[in-house]
């Protein structure tokens, strides 16, 4: 590769590093995006693409992280339609409700306590007594006591977003650039000025480095890894007309089934500490089996499409990163998303995207919980391997 200099070269191309470049190449920004493998590879195609700020203990409305949830969930409002206009690609977003099932008087209280917190938070929010739970969702088993209904959780097709981004990015001119490891930050003093690469220098007066579950590479080392991998398997079912699943049902420890615009039902999702290992292996079936037979035991009649995994990039105190390095000038992190990615990727490039240009925070949201320094500074000692 000859020399280039870019404004900005974004280091990972999942939903994240797609959204940032797709917003700095609308600026007019001259902006490379480079993966390692290629667009939507990791993380950003393997997930259940639920869009659930509610989470599943969440403290109260004021909690940082459901705070940009919220604001996430309602960022995909018309963002179908856009990116459909813009790009051709039809992004899968579905509004199906989510219904979490109680199995016990525990499982019953636990939802009851968090419907009280939440339910000025999520609108429509309600408790569905297990009579009603049946009538509106046959495929629930008749040990459900009871139901939170959710009904502007919705859910989009992963991939398909992560790649209209990496297709609008392309679009409005950033060279996209497959199959090409980063490496060592190049840097001049205290300020980053490029990435070494496989293909050679890339040189840029800002790094945006979303580069999900291998991010800690460019962090100091520190005894806690701010982000680390946490493999999820998850698998794809068909199931005949007569077994329609109405909604996506999740419930906390157990797993979550949803149906998908293309009429396939995504199973996810085992949550392992296994390093960087992706096999898809014989426990993690029995696990999403185990949540078929426990959520919507008539879906063990739906035919077998495939299974996969993914690695979640996991944050040590479970909030994402985002904002500048205090310890390398003109580096920007955008990482540890965890299990939030698909929700919180399309806002958070976005307001990243602006911070490197404008250093102030659209749609007035509070980043100071996401201090991409708090478990220590970033470098740039990583060399290619
Ligand atoms: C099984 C599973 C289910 C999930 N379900 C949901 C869900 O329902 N809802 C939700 O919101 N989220 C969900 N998630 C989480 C979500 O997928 C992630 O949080 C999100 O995809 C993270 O996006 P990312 O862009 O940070 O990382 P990734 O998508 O992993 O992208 C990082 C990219 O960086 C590249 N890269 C890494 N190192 C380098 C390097 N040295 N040089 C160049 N490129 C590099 C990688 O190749 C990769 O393409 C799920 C995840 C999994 C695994």
């Amino acid at each position: 590769m000859q020399k280039e200099t870019y404004d900005v070269v974004v280091v990972g191309a999942g939903v994240v590093g797609c959204s940032v470049s797709y917003h700095l190449a609308q600026s007019g920004l001259k902006v490379a995006l480079v993966d390692k493998g290629s667009a939507a590879g990791e993380a950003s195609q393997a997930a259940a693409g639920m869009l659930a700020p509610l989470g599943d203990e969440a403290p109260n409305q004021e909690h940082p992280l459901q705070q940009l949830g919220m604001a996430a969930l309602g960022y995909y409002d018309g963002l179908d339609e856009q990116l459909k206009q813009e790009t051709g690609i039809d992004i899968g977003l579905v509004d199906v409700p989510t219904l979490r099932p109680a199995f016990d008087e525990q499982g019953v209280a636990h939802l009851q306590a968090l419907l009280t917190r939440q339910q000025h938070f999520l609108p429509g929010l309600q408790w569905l007594d297990g009579s009603l739970v049946h009538k509106i969702e046959p495929l629930l088993p008749e040990t459900v006591q009871g139901a939170l209904l959710s009904p502007y959780e919705r859910s989009v097709q992963a991939a398909r977003i992560t790649l209209a981004y990496a297709r609008g990015a392309a679009i409005r001119g950033a060279h996209l650039v497959e199959g090409c490891p980063v490496g060592r930050l190049i840097r001049q003093g205290q300020r980053v000025v490029g990435v070494e690469t496989t293909q050679g220098p890339m040189y840029a007066g800002v790094i945006a480095l979303a580069a999900g579950a291998w991010a800690t590479q460019w962090h100091t080392r520190t005894s806690i890894p701010p982000i680390f991998p946490v493999k999820g398997q998850m698998m794809a079912l068909q199931a005949p007309p007569s077994l329609h699943l109405r909604h996506t049902v999740y419930a906390y420890g157990v797993g979550g089934i949803v149906p998908k615009s293309d009429g396939t039902i995504f199973v996810g999702s085992t949550v392992e500490q296994a390093g960087f290992d992706k096999a898809v292996t014989a426990g993690g079936i029995a696990t999403l089996l185990a949540a078929v037979t426990k959520l919507t035991p008539d879906l063990n009649r739906a035919r077998f499409v495939r299974a996969w995994t993914g690695l979640r990039p996991g944050s040590a105190d479970g909030l994402p990163l985002i904002g500048p390095s205090q310890s390398v000038q003109g580096l920007w992190i955008a990482g540890g998303y965890f299990r939030d990615g698909i929700l919180l990727g399309p806002l958070t490039g976005h307001i990243l995207a602006e911070l490197i240009q404008k250093h102030s925070t659209p749609f007035g949201l509070d980043l100071q919980a996401f201090n991409p320094d708090r478990f220590g500074g970033w470098d740039s000692a990583s060399s290619l391997t």
